[in-house]
């Protein structure tokens, strides 16, 4: 198995590999499998890293457009191009397109810190989310939501950001996990069978989640946030959209 760097370090931008396979892909996409990566493949409604390899020895590059999970590797999804893919054995640089992660990093945070502020505020419980760089929604189970409750939230969420919260990474065995009141809420219990270990990410004193996204180190990176919009889906499901605010 490769080493996924992107789940103990968030902030590792490039690294060193080797090519340990290459499949043609579908619609001439190759897909490349390498002995270590920066690359978050998605998931958890975080979009996937995009990017570069790098040959060293010709000065040959590749655009990584997308990656993905394949059999527990981190698969990269090369752009099409008629030179064809690298060899096995090849030794690259990998790089991310580290403004558009960033920006992916920041706004994960943010989404749990409007979690976490729903929730204890408001005993909301989230029911879904998804992101693009600098924006993002969260469903809620949110009967009584309305447009004063949302501008207090964006009020509480920006100064529980603003305090400078620090963001930890935990990795806890899995009946650990589940005796951890708060992370029921966010369905911890939906889980696989066969996951024994529960990876969470907390922002000390407001949020505890299972999650295997990329975050910020402290709410104070985020910035700001501002509420863009808030739609009903049901009497009882509501979704608030969020963007980031340079500070
Ligand atoms: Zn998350």
């Amino acid at each position: 198995m490769g080493e996924q760097l992107c789940y103990a370090d968030a902030y590792a931008r490039s690294v060193e590999a080797l090519v340990v396979s290459v499949d043609a892909g579908d619609g001439g996409a190759p897909l490349v499998v390498l002995d270590r990566t920066v690359f978050y493949p998605g998931g958890g409604g975080q979009p996937s890293d995009r990017g570069l390899l790098l040959r060293a020895a010709d000065g040959r590059s590749w655009t990584v457009r997308a990656a993905r999970k394949a059999g527990g590797e981190i698969a990269h999804e090369l752009e099409p191009s008629d030179d064809g893919p690298p060899g096995v054995g090849d030794r690259l640089e990998v790089d991310l397109d580290w403004a558009r992660r960033l920006a992916l990093m920041r706004t994960h945070t943010a989404l749990h810190a409007l979690c976490g502020v729903v929730w204890r505020d408001h005993g909301a419980l989230v029911t879904g989310g998804n992101m693009e760089p600098g924006s993002g929604r969260m469903d809620f189970e949110f009967e009584r939501m309305t447009g004063d409750l949302v501008d207090a939230i964006e009020d509480a969420v920006n100064r529980e950001l603003h305090v400078g919260r620090e963001v930890r990474v935990n990795v806890l065995p899995r009946a650990e996990a589940f005796a951890i009141p708060d992370l029921i809420r966010t369905k911890v219990n939906l889980l696989p069978e066969g996951i024994e270990q529960i990876r969470t990410i907390e922002i000390v004193g407001l949020d505890l989640q299972a999650d295997g996204g990329t975050h910020v180190a402290n709410t104070r990176e985020v910035g700001r946030i501002r509420v863009t919009g808030y739609e009903s889906k049901g009497r009882i499901n509501k979704r608030i959209r969020i963007a980031l605010e340079d500070a």
